[in-house]
């Protein structure tokens, strides 16, 4: 095998620990502690692990956080008076609904009812837009993680053509802005390839850094990098396995193949997985500071 393995839980494992150090030292200067709402709606078993990992992490850092369960058939109107009673509430500095919600609810307005200093995931239109114009207030969680990925592993996207596969407002398009921005982490030249590509491996070869995030497993195949290419697995699938799961995951790359070819790659699961839990808890303890800010000023 010639890549090295971008290794994302102990890279998610020493975000943690800073986060948890600023935590306590804040902690000691004001008596206060970051708090993170979620609010999971209904009974889906992925949200469900989803949710009760986040909770688990923040109790690791010292965040406080609840989990507000609500039934399946809540009515959009109960449901925004919930965000509203939080927006409000001043223990807790960052609200993240998880998503999908039942279709009878409005996702959008539901997103756009969270106040954007508390609006950890950066889904609300203000902050997305303050991140496509060069000065984010939060970073979304999994393509931050990504950056950082690189940036830890001393991968320097500056004027490299990077090419993102999956155009998603949750991935693709915020991924690609961010790693627009006119900054030292970021800088790249990028590629947003999505379904109408009549041939998507004319674009993959020419990436220096190579990220797939489009939930197709293992579609990038080894003649797909260009050589030494970085490969960046955000992808999560369930494949039919014979274990007693049933299942077992795979990222969108054909891992073993592009193992030949890259020079570095993140594997699924253990590469971008971790880290983008562990960036909605940077994005909680930035909350908090800047509650605190507001506070002092
Ligand atoms: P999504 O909303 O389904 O978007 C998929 C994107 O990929 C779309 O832009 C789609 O193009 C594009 N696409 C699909 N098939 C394609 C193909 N054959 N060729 C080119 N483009 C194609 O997915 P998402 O939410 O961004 O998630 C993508 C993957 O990342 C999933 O496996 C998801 O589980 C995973 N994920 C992981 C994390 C993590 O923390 N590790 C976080 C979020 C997501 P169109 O726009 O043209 O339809």
């Amino acid at each position: 095998m010639k890549a090295t393995i971008i290794d994302g839980k102990a890279i998610a494992g020493e975000i943690r620990q800073e986060v948890a150090e600023e935590v306590q030292q804040l902690q000691q200067r004001t008596g206060k502690t970051p708090g993170l709402a979620v609010l999971l709606v209904g009974d889906d078993p992925a949200s469900n692990v989803y949710v009760r990992q986040k909770g688990k992490a923040c109790q690791n850092v010292g965040i406080h956080s609840i989990t507000e369960h609500l039934p399946a058939d809540i009515s959009q109107e109960q449901l925004l008076k919930r965000i509203e009673a939080f927006n409000e509430n001043d223990r807790y500095h960052g609200i993240l609904v998880q998503l999908p919600l039942p279709s009878h609810i409005d996702t959008r307005k539901v997103l756009e009812a969270i106040r954007p200093e508390k609006d950890v995931d950066c889904f609300h239109p203000f902050n997305v837009g303050r991140l496509t114009i060069g000065e984010p207030l939060f970073q979304p969680a999994t393509p931050a993680g990504v950056v950082e990925l690189l940036q830890r592993s001393g991968i320097s996207p500056v004027g490299k053509h990077v090419v993102i596969l999956g155009r998603s407002n949750i991935v693709g398009k915020p991924l690609a802005n961010l790693l627009l921005q006119k900054s030292p982490q970021a800088n790249a030249i990028v590629t947003v390839v999505h379904s109408a590509a009549d041939d998507v491996a004319y674009f993959t070869r020419q990436a220096d850094i190579l990220v797939a995030a489009i939930g197709r497993p293992e579609f990038v195949r080894g003649n797909m990098i260009k050589p030494d290419a970085v490969v960046i697995d955000v992808g999560v699938n369930r494949v039919p396995a014979d274990n007693e799961k049933g299942y077992r995951l795979v990222g969108d790359v054909a891992f073993d193949e592009a193992c030949e070819v890259a020079s570095h790659i993140t594997p699924v699961p253990g590469g971008v997985g971790p880290m983008t839990i562990a960036m909605l808890l940077k994005n909680t303890l930035l909350a908090f500071k800047l509650h605190l800010e507001h506070g002092e000023s």
